[in-house]
């Protein structure tokens, strides 16, 4: 048998990279991986995690606000960006250092620096090395988009850039409304930026429920964002340490900061591929199987760099199902059936299942459970925003088959009603469960 350096080589120690590594090596398989930029990938390093810091930041805003109507007396809040940068930036290498450990621990070894695909069974590192693997996994994710070229693009920043700002835009202008600007727009409103957002279209959020859709632009709207719809930026102009952002229509806005969340490309430009002929979309990504494996047998790929569904949780999962399959003799593929997820807005977006236009045009004939409250809290804090829930229920055999929040909390109950989905209850499921009160997850269980 061709004998090899090591039996598993991984480009890419991100969500997905570093799963398949430990779990292979866990198997008894020799692995090594290759990081160019930090461990963790972007996940840890520039998304979900600091993302999410930046939001619990955010909110303290709304807490602040509402706790007046419950008796307490707020003073002197004083919000300080660099102090969020520096405890995040600690929390970050701490984890960054974690996974290193436990990488370590597993016994897999991790080279840091960037490597390519010179052969099916070879890879190069940036230093020259070439490494043989008996199999190769492509884990390296993707990048954000910078858009078409136009006037002034490199004056504007992305995702990567805006963890790590000297200091708080006083005011902002971003462009899209998927999951990445509307985080922003939401978390960056709430520390006392003014937000604008430019979209192409005239809905945020493409793919999601409808109502959740409309809804959620209402929300945001009533918390002071702006929004541009059926608009484009031209081209940005720096003018007086400011920035000019010229519109299609001619008009202008100014800002501090000009933030492209435009979706993302694999990462897969000057990887090799086309020296070994592994198969790739329109779009640049991977095409794999079901158990990730791409057109050239030793070749495997893994989370963003596929462009499947980009959630860490799917990346991971994928992972961990390829190490198992290939190197513990216990074969298994992702069930990409029921996968819950939030988008971390002010309120809160939770969504699983099929959305109601989904369903239809599969032609089921649906049941729609609806309820539309003001939380219990807001009865004295005072604040205006509305809980929204909305069951999608199949006729043919009673399943609830969507389900879709706006309100506090909503991720997080969509990860437990994802269970609930995931064993194939029935509205009757639902019902039958007791509530639990005063709760607005309750709710779920007393739609009629
Ligand atoms: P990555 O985590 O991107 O890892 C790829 C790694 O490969 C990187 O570290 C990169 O440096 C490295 N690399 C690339 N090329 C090479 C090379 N040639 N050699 C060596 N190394 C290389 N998902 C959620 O589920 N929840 C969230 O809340 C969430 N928030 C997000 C917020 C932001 C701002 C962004 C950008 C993404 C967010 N995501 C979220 C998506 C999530 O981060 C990705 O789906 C996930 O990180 C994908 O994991 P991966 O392993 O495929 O790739
Ligand atoms: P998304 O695909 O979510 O959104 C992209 C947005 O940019 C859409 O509004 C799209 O408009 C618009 N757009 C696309 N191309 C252009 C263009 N050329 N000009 C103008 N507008 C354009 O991508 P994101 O970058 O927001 O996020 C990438 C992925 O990362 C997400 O899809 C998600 O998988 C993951 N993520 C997950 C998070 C979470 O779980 N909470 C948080 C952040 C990211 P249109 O609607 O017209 O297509």
């Amino acid at each position: 048998m061709q004998k090899f350096d090591v039996d598993l080589f991984v480009i890419g120690a991100g969500s997905g990279g570093v799963r398949a590594a430990r779990i292979a090596a866990n198997h008894g398989a020799k692995v090594k991986v290759a990081e160019e930029f930090r461990v963790g990938g972007t996940c840890v390093i520039r998304g979900c995690v600091p993302k999410k810091l930046f939001v619990y930041a955010a909110r303290f805003a709304h807490e602040f606000a509402d706790a007046a109507g419950f008796g307490w007396t707020v003073e002197g809040t004083r919000f300080d960006w660099p102090t969020l940068i520096a405890n995040k930036d600690k929390e970050i290498a701490r984890l960054e250092g974690a996974y290193g450990t436990n990488l370590d621990r597993s016994g897999v070894e991790v080279v840091r620096q960037r490597a390519v695909v010179e052969e099916p069974n070879v890879v190069r590192l940036a230093d020259g090395t070439r490494v043989s693997a008996r199999i190769i996994l492509i884990a390296t994710g993707g990048h954000p988009n910078l858009g078409l070229d136009m006037p002034g693009r490199e004056l504007a920043i992305t995702s990567n850039e805006i963890f790590n700002l000297a200091r708080l835009p006083e005011a902002i202008v971003i462009q899209g409304a998927g999951y990445i600007a509307l985080e922003f727009a939401s978390l960056l409103a709430g520390l006392g930026a003014k937000v604008t957002v430019v979209h192409r279209g005239d809905k945020l959020l493409r793919g999601f429920d409808e109502e959740i859709r409309t809804r959620l632009a209402e929300e945001l709207a009533q918390r002071g964002i702006d929004f541009a719809f059926g608009a484009s930026i031209d081209g940005i102009y720096a003018e007086g340490g400011r920035k000019r952002v010229r519109l299609n229509d001619g008009s202008d806005l100014f800002a501090d900061e000009v933030m492209l969340a435009i979706g993302r490309t694999p990462n897969t430009t000057g990887l090799g591929l086309d020296k070994v002929g592994v198969h790739l979309t329109e779009n640049g990504a991977i095409t794999v199987d079901d158990t990730g494996r791409t057109n050239v047998p030793s070749i495997y790929a893994v989370g963003d760099v596929t462009d499947r569904v980009n959630l860490t949780p799917v990346a991971i999962r994928e992972g961990h199902a390829f190490a198992d399959s290939v190197f513990g003799g216990r074969p298994w593929s992702v069930n990409y059936d029921v996968i819950p997820t939030a988008v971390f807005t002010e309120p809160e977006i939770g969504t699983v299942g099929l959305t109601e236009e989904q369903a239809r045009a599969q032609g089921r004939r649906l049941d729609i459970y609806k309820t539309d409250f003001r939380p219990l809290k807001a009865t004295l804090s005072g604040s205006q925003s509305r809980t929204f829930m909305k069951l999608i229920v199949d006729q043919k055999d009673d399943r609830v088959i969507g389900m879709h929040l706006v309100g506090e909390a909503a991720g997080e109950m969509t990860q437990l009603a994802a269970v609930a989905m995931n064993v194939g209850a029935t509205k009757a499921d639902f019902d039958r469960t007791m509530a639990l009160h005063p709760s607005s997850a309750e709710e779920l269980v007393t739609l009629r």
